[in-house]
């Protein structure tokens, strides 16, 4: 089969599930180049294009998703080797109309889960995609639906993280990260821990005192609350997987910057494709506001399903705001108990599946 029949296969197969954008995945850019009539001037990419899960990519997989938008100017990611094919098109002059967007804002927010407002919507640019293609168990629930995110992969962020096959070396890697200079202030990295096969990932923004001192994350006075609250719904800290999106501490708990975010979420995703959570439970505004790519306040973020590449996400406050008001604990026991139910939910779709 050659290249053109390999393109025709791939965008009936994804026209058939419904998506609107695609990554071309087996084929080189100088194949896409030929078809387009283009002179073979792009970049040529210097690492393999093998998507970094080991098993075949579903929609719903986590590494199978759009392309990120350009980092922000001064980010340290090698943008020149890249396997972008609109930016491949864009170059061989073949623009269309929605590739001449601005790249999406990153939101910003304070290290301790009390969130600044997020940085001003880029004027033009849809962040709230709607999320859509739900399985059948998912719509099932009949759930208020949130946002569709994740539009970028790891590979064409940073290559050196997309094939980094264990969580422990993905630990080694943030140890060595030099990629933001948050290295240089904080005593100790903090990638993350809990059980590596966890059904429930979840995620604040980033270390505190008390988890730079230990390199370890949630072991202050809100990561006690948080083993409680996990415990409410019949999880132990052993069960789940705990990590930031930052993996240094911002010093003085100062708020993260938008290039240390961009930085440092490669590992973050690169945790998620190795864990393969059932449900991602975003603790805090800027954890939500970053995952999601939005600027819409926690308020309207939580009590609905959202997806991070794939992954159904839910929203909560964040565990060091409750310990400052009481009043937002019933709110929190009402969205982990939904980040349970959609947990339970998919075990019963995937016990069907799997039933004899
Ligand atoms: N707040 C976070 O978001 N993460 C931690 O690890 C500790 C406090």
């Amino acid at each position: 089969m050659d290249a053109k029949d390999r393109l025709r296969l791939y965008l009936e197969q994804r026209r058939e599930l419904g998506e609107s954008e695609l990554v071309l995945d087996s084929l080189s850019i100088e194949d896409v180049m030929k078809m387009v009539g283009a002179k073979p001037t792009a970049p040529k990419a210097n690492h393999a294009p093998a998507p970094p899960l080991e098993e075949p990519m579903t929609p719903s997989d986590v590494s199978s998703v759009p392309l990120a938008p350009p980092p922000e100017p001064g980010v340290r990611f090698d943008r020149g080797a890249t396997t972008d094919w609109r930016e491949a098109l864009r170059t061989a002059g073949a623009t269309r109309p929605s590739d001449t967007s601005p790249p999406e804002s990153v939101p910003t927010a304070t290290a301790a889960g009390t969130a600044k407002p997020a940085a001003a919507p880029v004027a033009g640019v849809v962040t709230d995609a709607p999320v859509k293609d739900l399985p059948a168990w998912l719509s099932a629930l009949d759930l208020p639906l949130g946002i569709e995110a994740g539009r970028w992969r790891v590979l064409d962020a940073a290559p050196d993280v997309a094939h980094l096959p264990t969580l422990e070396q993905i630990a080694e890697h943030v140890a060595g990260c030099t990629r933001c200079a948050l290295y240089a202030s904080s005593k100790h990295h903090v990638p993350g821990e809990g059980n590596p096969a966890a059904e429930l990932l979840c995620v604040g923004d980033a270390p505190g005192v008390n988890e730079d001192e230990q390199g370890r994350p949630f072991v202050g006075e809100s990561g006690e609350l948080l083993t409680k609250i996990l415990g409410a719904i019949q999880l132990s800290r052993e069960d789940v997987f705990l990590c930031d999106v930052l993996k240094h501490r911002p010093p003085g708990n100062r708020d993260p910057l938008p290039e240390e975010v961009v930085a440092c979420q490669p590992y973050l995703l690169r945790q998620i494709e190795l864990v393969r959570p059932r449900v991602i439970l975003a603790l805090g505004r800027f954890a939500a506001q970053t995952l999601l790519q939005t600027t819409t306040g926690i308020g309207a973020l939580r009590g609905r399903i959202h997806r991070f590449h794939g992954v159904p996400l839910i929203v909560t406050y964040h565990p060091a705001a409750l310990l400052n008001n009481e009043a937002w604990k019933r709110p929190t026991w009402e969205d982990v108990k939904l980040a349970r139910r959609i947990l339970d939910a998919s075990r019963s779709a995937s016990a069907d599946t799997t039933a004899p």
